[in-house]
C-alpha cells in the first residue's frame, strides 16, 4: 500500500473522457514553458470543457494526511512545516493543468520560434561563457556540449526562464486537485527527497506549474535519479548552477542511451515514387539500406559512408510535402528528454545553428493547415467508425492514429504518409 491516502474514501472523481496528461503530449511542445497557457478566444465551447474532478476533502485535510505520510517516509517534520509554511492551493496551476489547447503550432512555426536568431546567438554566448565547463563535461558524459547548449537554451533560455512559482505550492496544488494526482504526489514526494537532502531551499526551489524544476526543467523524480554536483560545492542545484545543470542533462542524455560522437540524424531527399509508409518511428534500418531505397543527402549526394551501419528511423514531420529526415539513436535519446518529435528535431537543429549549419533545405507546406484539436478528434471517431482502429478518441495523433490513417491512405491510394490533413478529415466526413 504504497499510497494509503489515495483510498477513494470522501473523493468522488468523476470520468472524464478527455486525456490526462502533463507534459509533452503536443506533438509541438511549448518553449521555456513557464506560464500557463492562456486560453484562446477561438476556444469552442467543447474545447473549454474540463474534468469535472469534484474533491470533498479540504487542502488542509489533504496536507495533513500528506504530512503523515512524508514523515513516515522519513522527512524531517520542522523541514516539512518550513516548505509547506503558508502554502495555498495556486489558482493558476489549476487553470494550467485543466486548458487543452484547441489550436497548435505547426511544426514550421514552433522551429521558427525554437531556432530563432535571438537563441542561436545567445547560446553561442553561452558556449563561449561556459566553454571550459562544457569542455569537461562533454569529456565526462560523452555528450556534444551543443547539443547540451540547445537543451539549456529550450527549456529554460539558458537559465533565463525556469519558472517562478514555488515548486512545493506548484506539486501540492497538483496533488490536491490536479488531474493526475498520483503522478504529482510521487513528484512531491521527490520534491521533499531534495529539500531533506539540502540541495536548495524550499524558497529557493522554483520551477513551472506543473513541477519541472530549474535550468535543466527536471521533474522531482528524475532529480533524484540523475542530478549531478559538477562544480562540487556540496549541493546539485540545477537553479542557480549552469554547470551543475548542463552535466545533470548530459548524465540524463548518457544514461537514455547517447552515442558518443555520433549525430542525431540528418536532412535528407526522398526519390520519386518512395514509399511513404516506411516514414514510421518503429521502421528501423541501416542507413545503408536507406541509401539503396534511393534516399540521399538534402543536396542529393550520398549519404556519409561513416554511419552506413547505423540504424535510422525516416521522420516526414510535415507530411510527405515537407522536409523528410533520418533519425539515430540520439534522437531517441533526446526524445527521452521530452517525448516530441518536434522537440527533438529542433534541439538537434539547434546544436548545429550554434555551428552555423542545421538550416533546412527542404520547404515546408506552409500552405497547410493543422487540425484543431476537435477536427482531431472527430478524425479519430470517423477513422474508428470506418473500422481502422485509430487508438483512444483523445485529439492526439499518435503511433496508433497514425497508422490508422496510413491504412486509409493506402485505402484511398494516397501517399501513405500517416500525417493527418483537412483533405483526409473531407474524405472520411464523405465516406
Ligand atoms: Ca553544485
Amino acid at each position: 500500500m504504497r499510497h494509503p491516502f489515495h483510498r477513494r474514501t470522501g473523493i468522488h472523481l468523476l470520468a472524464s473522457a478527455s486525456l490526462f496528461c502533463l507534459t509533452a503530449c503536443a506533438d509541438t511542445p511549448a518553449i521555456a514553458e513557464a506560464e500557463p497557457a492562456k486560453p484562446t478566444t477561438l476556444q469552442t465551447a467543447a474545447q473549454v470543457m474540463v474534468d469535472p474532478v469534484v474533491m470533498v476533502r479540504s487542502f488542509d485535510d489533504w496536507r495533513a494526511d500528506f504530512r503523515a505520510e512524508a514523515l513516515a517516509q522519513g522527512i524531517d517534520p520542522q523541514l516539512f512545516d518550513r516548505a509547506f509554511a503558508g502554502v495555498t492551493p495556486d489558482p493558476d496551476v489549476i487553470k494550467a493543468d485543466r486548458s487543452q489547447p484547441e489550436f497548435s503550432r505547426p511544426v514550421w512555426t514552433y522551429l521558427e520560434g525554437a531556432l530563432s536568431n535571438q537563441r542561436v546567438s545567445s547560446g553561442q554566448r553561452k558556449l563561449d561563457e561556459q566553454r571550459t565547463q562544457l569542455d569537461r563535461i562533454e569529456q565526462r558524459y560523452g555528450v556534444d556540449k551543443h547539443i547540451l547548449a540547445a537543451i539549456w537554451g529550450l527549456e529554460s533560455n539558458f537559465g533565463q526562464n525556469m519558472g517562478n512559482r514555488q515548486v512545493i505550492r506548484s506539486l501540492a496544488t497538483l496533488a490536491h486537485e490536479g488531474r493526475r494526482p498520483t503522478f504529482a504526489h510521487d513528484q512531491l514526494l521527490g520534491a521533499m527527497d531534495i529539500l531533506q537532502h539540502r540541495d536548495i531551499e524550499p524558497e529557493r526551489m522554483l520551477g513551472s506549474w506543473a513541477g519541472a524544476m530549474g535550468q535543466t526543467q527536471f521533474i522531482p523524480t528524475t532529480y533524484n535519479q540523475y542530478a549531478v554536483d559538477f562544480d562540487q560545492d556540496g549541493r546539485r542545484d540545477i537553479w542557480y548552477s549552469a554547470p551543475d545543470a548542463l552535466a545533470s542533462a548530459a548524465h540524463y542524455l548518457q544514461q537514455s542511451g547517447w552515442q558518443t560522437g555520433q549525430p542525431w540524424g540528418q536532412e535528407v531527399k526522398l526519390p520519386k515514387d518512395f514509399d511513404y509508409a516506411l516514414a514510421d518511428s518503429s521502421i528501423r534500418k541501416p542507413m545503408q539500406q536507406w541509401a539503396e531505397l534511393g534516399i540521399t543527402d538534402a543536396k542529393g549526394s550520398s549519404l556519409p559512408a561513416s554511419l552506413s551501419e547505423q540504424s535510422a528511423a525516416l521522420l516526414l514531420p510535415a507530411g510527405h510535402r515537407g522536409p523528410a529526415f533520418l533519425v539515430l539513436n540520439n534522437f531517441r535519446s533526446i526524445m527521452r528528454y521530452n517525448n516530441s518529435t518536434s522537440y527533438a528535431l529542433a534541439i538537434g537543429l539547434l546544436s548545429e545553428r550554434f555551428q552555423r549549419g542545421g538550416q533546412v533545405l527542404g520547404s515546408w507546406p506552409t500552405e497547410d493547415r493543422p487540425l484543431s484539436r476537435s477536427e482531431r478528434t472527430e478524425l479519430q471517431t470517423l477513422l474508428s467508425e470506418q473500422g481502422f482502429e485509430p487508438g483512444g478518441i483523445d485529439g492526439i495523433i499518435g503511433a496508433n492514429t497514425r497508422s490508422a490513417i496510413r491504412r486509409i491512405q493506402q485505402q484511398l491510394n494516397w501517399p501513405a504518409d500517416g500525417y493527418p490533413t483537412p483533405e483526409l478529415l473531407e474524405q472520411l466526413r464523405r465516406l
